[in-house]
């Protein structure tokens, strides 16, 4: 059983969805979304049909801007299924050995990446030369020089580069980024990130190094180092880190279980954040300023997102993650849209110079200094 999956689901459940709602609509059901739309689509093949392929594809239903018309997968007997449920030509059905004749298919604009943390470099070069615009998922790459040669493969292709930050559209996450903007929070001094699930399966590949890149750092603690740079406004100028290890069977050399991990921004606030595959219930944000305070607690599962500030309870829209960040990637994709926090390749660069920073201060017990 995939532990992390049944631990996203669990914060969903009972949740009521409101399909596409953009992150600033009211929470009306009958929001801007329910609107007819008559703009330029982007149409979407997924690469990987495992199992945030297939939320991805459900979400993408309820979307206005983006569509899915194509898949890439290894499996003959997944194709025929997404074939027949989603209405898929076999035109647009490609597996990883011919996909790159996707150059050849005026049909499909983009295409989104939800495979193996480690395959996401490659994936993503075949697909700029395919003149493709490409979609990635978190993390982009495995490390900050592979998520460099991605920016420069699809800058040198001249498509664009997107990485599935879905927080980056979620309204109680958006409402807090806009109070500490208008100050009301005042300075702010603390962060505190805590990721983490009990992993499962020990055959699965989050816990295979040549295909996960890492542990829980890569896969969970990645949203912690996002949120600390998303919450507090600035980026990470040192890093501390320590890890725990309890089960060096399960998580191999390379594979980290658990890691504590402390970033230094240049205003003098710190951010102190935990990275695990050891503990569940862990999925919680908290800002500390001189004037205020806000906490998102479940702060990125599926939803919903629940958020209180020193002001009170948080009542944004619970919307469907997926399907709002689908609608506002096509807008940035087709129409030129700046998202209010990026959602590019240099976005994915940082966390990634964080990731390869906390992993040499774990390995070497020293602070260690950045420029991201
Ligand atoms: P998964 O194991 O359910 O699916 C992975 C898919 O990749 C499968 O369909 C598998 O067949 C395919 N695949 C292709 N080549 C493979 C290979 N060599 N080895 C193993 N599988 C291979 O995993 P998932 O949970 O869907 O995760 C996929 C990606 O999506 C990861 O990068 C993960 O970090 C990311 N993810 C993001 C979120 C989010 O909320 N943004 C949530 C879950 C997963």
């Amino acid at each position: 059983m995939n532990s992390r999956r049944d631990f996203l689901q669990k914060l969903t459940a009972a949740t009521i969805v409101l399909p596409s709602l953009p992150a600033c609509a009211s929470g009306s059901s009958k929001g801007p979304s329910m609107k007819s739309y008559d703009g330029p689509v982007l149409r979407v093949a997924i690469m990987g049909l495992g199992s945030y392929g297939t939320r991805v594809a459900e979400a993408m239903q309820s979307c206005r801007k983006a569509k899915l018309v194509g898949v890439i997968s290894g499996t003959p007997s997944k194709i025929k299924a997404w074939q027949a449920k989603y209405n898929i030509p076999e035109k647009n059905c490609y597996n990883y050995e011919n996909f790159d004749s996707i150059k050849d298919n005026p049909d499909i604009d983009a295409v989104y990446v939800i495979t193996p943390n480690a395959l996401h470099h490659d994936q993503v070069i075949r697909v700029a030369k395919a003149g493709k615009h490409a979609i990635s998922e978190k993390p982009m790459a495995v490390n900050a020089k592979e998520a460099q040669e991605m920016i420069d493969a699809c800058k040198n292709a001249n498509v664009k580069l997107l990485v599935g930050y879905r927080m980056h559209f979620e309204p109680h996450t958006l409402e807090i980024i806009r109070m500490r903007k208008a100050g009301d929070f005042g300075k702010i001094m603390f962060f505190q990130g805590l990721s983490g699930f009990v992993i499962g399966d020990p055959k699965q590949w989050r816990l295979n190094k040549q295909l996960s890149g890492g542990g829980a750092m890569m896969d969970i603690g990645i949203y912690s180092i996002n949120g600390s740079r998303y919450m507090t406004g600035e980026e990470p100028v040192w890093v501390t880190a320590e890890e725990t290890k309890t089960d060096p069977e399960k998580f191999k050399e390379g594979v980290d279980e658990t890691i504590q991990f402390q970033l230094g921004f240049s205003s003098g606030a710190v951010a102190s954040c935990l990275s695990t595959y050891k503990m569940n219930f862990l999925d919680r944000f908290f800002l500390n300023g001189e004037k205020g305070f806000a906490e998102l607690n479940p702060a990125t599962g599926y939803g919903p997102i629940e958020g209180r500030t020193n002001k009170g309870e948080l009542k944004q829209p619970i919307v469907t993650h997926q399907t709002v960040q689908m609608d506002e990637m096509s807008d940035i994709i087709l129409k030129g849209k700046q998202p209010i926090v990026p959602v590019d390749g240099q976005e994915a660069l940082k966390d990634l110079k964080i990731i390869d920073a906390i992993y040499l201060a774990v390995k070497t017990g020293k602070k260690v200094d950045l420029a991201v």
